[in-house]
């Protein structure tokens, strides 16, 4: 059993999932901490390129988010929405005056020909971020939602109608196409661990896991020893936040984080879950996996430091 201290841990997250563990990461390891996040959820508005699950853990990583909002960034104001709205602009996407800035920087640096892995690394260095935030490809990935009413644009689905829609079918357009950025292999080929944040399977995991390389970079991680453990996002039965819940249920799934173990089971080792569902370990074994039961809610600097710092002992008596 290896007893080195990790020095390269690689986080898969979406938004606020991945945000909360990253930010207990980033607590411990610092620059040690690659943080890979979803760009399924991007969208174009007011023309310009609003990457939100990336800014999110941008914004928590850099102490700037928003508690009592639950998104964007502390401090924010809507000036500019009020404006937008007398111009007849489609306000129910709401862009903070503050947050303006952030894609403003990206939308030019990107026009001007510049890759989103780079822009993001400009925006974390400038806002005195530790880690390392990589959008999980260079390849425009949108996520789109079948509902009984059709298919939603993302957004449309979780902001503008509340997430209220039965989500009967999901599909990620131009994923078939995406490619793992060099940036992306390399920290895959580095890390020696992967945590898997407690971020919605569907929306946030399956697209940065469909991106051509990804995959295959945790699979060799997996064979050359690396330990890769995820965290449940369903705790007693219902998502801390969002969706994930209603979404396990309606494409077939069961909304537990023994319903969220079987999704993950074929490519991770460790399944933490959350001590009121410890009625649900031996279940999860049977799956072939490591369980680790612990207080999951990290709903404070002090939580996300203690759940990662968990995390991050389990993982390093796994590593071989
Ligand atoms: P989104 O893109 O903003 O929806 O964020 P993510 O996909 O990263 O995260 C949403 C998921 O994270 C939901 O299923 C939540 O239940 C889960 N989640 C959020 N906060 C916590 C937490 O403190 N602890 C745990 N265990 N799960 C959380």
């Amino acid at each position: 059993m290896a007893e080195r201290p990790l020095e390269h841990v690689v986080e898969l997250a979406g938004g606020v999932g991945g945000a909360r563990l990253a930010h207990g990461i980033q607590a411990h390891l610092g620059a040690g901490l690659t943080v890979v996040v979803n760009t399924g959820d991007d969208l174009e508005r007011h023309g310009l390129l609003v990457c939100p699950d990336h800014d999110t853990v941008l914004y928590t990583l850099a102490g700037l988010d928003n508690r009592a909002l639950g998104w964007g960034l502390e401090g924010e104001t809507f000036a500019n929405a009020a404006m937008l709205a007398g111009y007849g602009e489609e306000t129910w996407f709401r862009l903070g005056d503050r947050d303006l800035a952030t894609h403003i920087v990206r939308t030019r640096r990107v026009r001007e020909g510049q890759r989103l892995t780079d822009v993001a690394r400009h925006l974390g260095a400038s806002l005195g971020v530790a880690a390392r935030i990589l959008p999980m490809t260079e390849n425009a990935v949108r996520t789109k939602i079948r509902t009984d009413d059709g298919w939603l644009d993302f957004q449309t689905y979780f902001v503008r109608l509340h997430q209220a829609p039965e989500v009967r079918e999901l599909r990620y357009d131009g994923l078939a196409e995406a490619t793992a950025t060099p940036e992306v292999e390399a920290a895959l080929a580095a890390a020696e661990a992967i945590v898997v944040a407690p971020s919605n399977p569907f929306l946030s995991l399956a697209p940065i896991l469909g991106v051509a390389g990804i995959r295959a970079g945790i699979d060799a991680a997996r064979a050359r020893g690396v330990p890769v453990a995820a965290i449940s996002g369903i705790i007693g039965g219902r998502a801390v936040k969002g969706p994930a819940d209603r979404i396990l249920v309606s494409l077939g799934h069961e909304a537990s984080a023994l319903g969220v173990a079987r999704i993950h089971a074929p490519w991770i080792d460790l399944f933490v879950i959350d001590t009121v569902d410890a009625a649900l370990a031996p279940a999860i074994r049977e799956l072939g996996l490591d369980v680790l039961v612990a207080d999951t809610l990290m709903d404070t600097d002090e939580a996300r430091a203690r759940v990662a710092g968990t995390v991050l002992e389990a993982v390093t008596a796994l590593r071989r």
